[in-house]
């Protein structure tokens, strides 16, 4: 089973191109957008529906509005930006389905854009209701789903709309990110080495058995470390420590090591007596983290090592940052690692919120392969599992 693609689909001339994108875009208090990351990054489906003369609806939800029609998440801002990159006009519509919108679009002509509030307006939505669904699917012939974000979500406008279309594909911006995954995770150059930070183990336990069964080596720093760390009988005083799932770590360290997986853990750390950005800090080995202090980021050795497994890399997948990036104390490890990361050889693919956040912040993202713009829908890509917006795409190729 396969996705088709909106290239595929040889005439789009007057057809009702229903496109799904990912415009939950950050705004300030006065509603302007602060970054337009990902209204850019599906100009490409956008225009390419626009040149093939097609009549275009542009449908995305923002924020939380909890089914309930809350001005403050309307989706103008969106389309005022989305104008100014096409220039060209951008009709926004009251709602997104019903009376108005219908007649809006029994005037458009083709090559004309339309984008509709917010589809989390209606509870519907978030439920993935077929009629709903159905609401939708009927203002338009062709469904185009670019919004790779939302595809771990079964909602109406990704998933179940799909059984109400006649044709449903996706987008480009979908395409680089199955083709990056497909890359990165199911023909990858080896050596391929998975780096997992951040928080908790809880939540990313699943990616860390899943890449168990794919990687080469799985270098782990971030506060699930020390989870990690305890299970092999470190004391690591303060630590973020998930009790509960210390066995399963020790089990997951314990398969890797019968598989021959290489599996890195810090050697040393940051700790501090608080967490605070004025806290007093110290690095210490990890045999030596003091009872009252906590690991708040990795250490200079730690660097080193996980630099230099990285280093004959073909492929690196990253989530998760190395300490708490956020402030300054504990930054050096994760910006070290995005520099290592981003200057080596292999093909780089790293995705998560916070990840994407310090390698921006580093100015390295021009020399990563590609920073996947899903956060929850990479990591459970990294899980292996099937997102339900993918898998109906791929259901819906086969009837193309
Ligand atoms: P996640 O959403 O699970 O990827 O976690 C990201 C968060 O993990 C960031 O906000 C970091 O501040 C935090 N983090 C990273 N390392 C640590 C650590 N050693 N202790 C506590 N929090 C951490």
């Amino acid at each position: 089973m396969s996705i088709r693609y909106i290239d595929e689909i040889r005439d789009l001339q007057g057809k009702k191109i229903f496109i799904r994108v990912d415009f939950n875009v950050p705004l300030d208090e006065n509603l302007n957008i602060t970054d337009d990351t990902r209204i850019r990054a599906v100009l490409p489906t956008i225009n390419q529906a626009l040149d093939g003369n097609g009549i275009v609806i542009i449908a995305s939800h923002l924020g939380r509005p909890k089914g309930e029609r809350n001005m403050k998440y309307s989706l103008a801002p969106a389309a005022k930006r989305l104008s100014r990159l096409l220039d060209k006009d951008v009709l926004l519509a009251l709602d997104c389905i019903g009376s108005e919108v219908d007649e809006i679009l029994a005037k458009m002509k083709p090559g004309d854009i339309v984008m509709l509030e917010n589809l989390r307006f209606h509870p519907g939505e978030e439920k993935n209701d077929p009629d709903f669904a159905e609401a939708l699917a009927e203002q338009c012939d062709i469904y185009v789903n670019d919004a790779f974000a939302v595809s771990h979500r079964a909602h109406a406008s990704v998933e179940a709309i799909t059984r109400f279309v006649p044709v449903a594909v996706a987008g480009f911006l979908m395409k680089k990110e199955m083709n990056y995954f497909e890359k990165s995770m199911k023909n990858p150059m080896r050596p391929l080495v998975a780096i997992l930070g951040g928080a908790k183990v809880s939540g990313k336990i699943e990616v860390v058995e899943n890449l168990l069964n794919k990687v080469d080596k799985i270098i782990i720093g971030g506060g699930m470390a020390f989870t990690f760390l305890k299970a092999l009988g470190y004391n690591v005083g303060k630590s973020l420590v998930e009790e509960h799932l210390v066995d399963t770590a020790r089990i997951a360290y314990n398969k890797a090591r019968e598989k021959g997986i290489k599996f890195y853990l810090p050697v040393d750390c940051v700790v501090a007596d608080q967490f605070n950005p004025t806290a007093e800090t110290k690095v210490t080995t990890v045999q030596e983290i003091p009872q009252d202090w906590m690991a708040l980021d990795i250490g200079p050795a730690t660097v080193t090592l996980f630099s230099e497994a990285i280093q004959n890399a073909k492929t690196i997948v990253w989530n998760g940052p190395m300490g708490v990036f956020e402030m300054d104390a504990f930054s050096r490890g994760t910006f070290a690692m995005v520099s290592a990361v981003a200057n080596s050889y292999a093909l780089t693919i790293v995705g998560g919120g916070d990840t994407d956040v310090a390698v921006h912040r580093a100015g390295e993202y021009a020399k990563i392969s590609y920073i996947s713009t899903g956060g929850g829908a990479f990591l459970e890509l990294l899980e292996g599992k099937v997102l339900p917006g993918i898998k109906v795409l791929e259901e819906k190729g086969t009837q193309f």
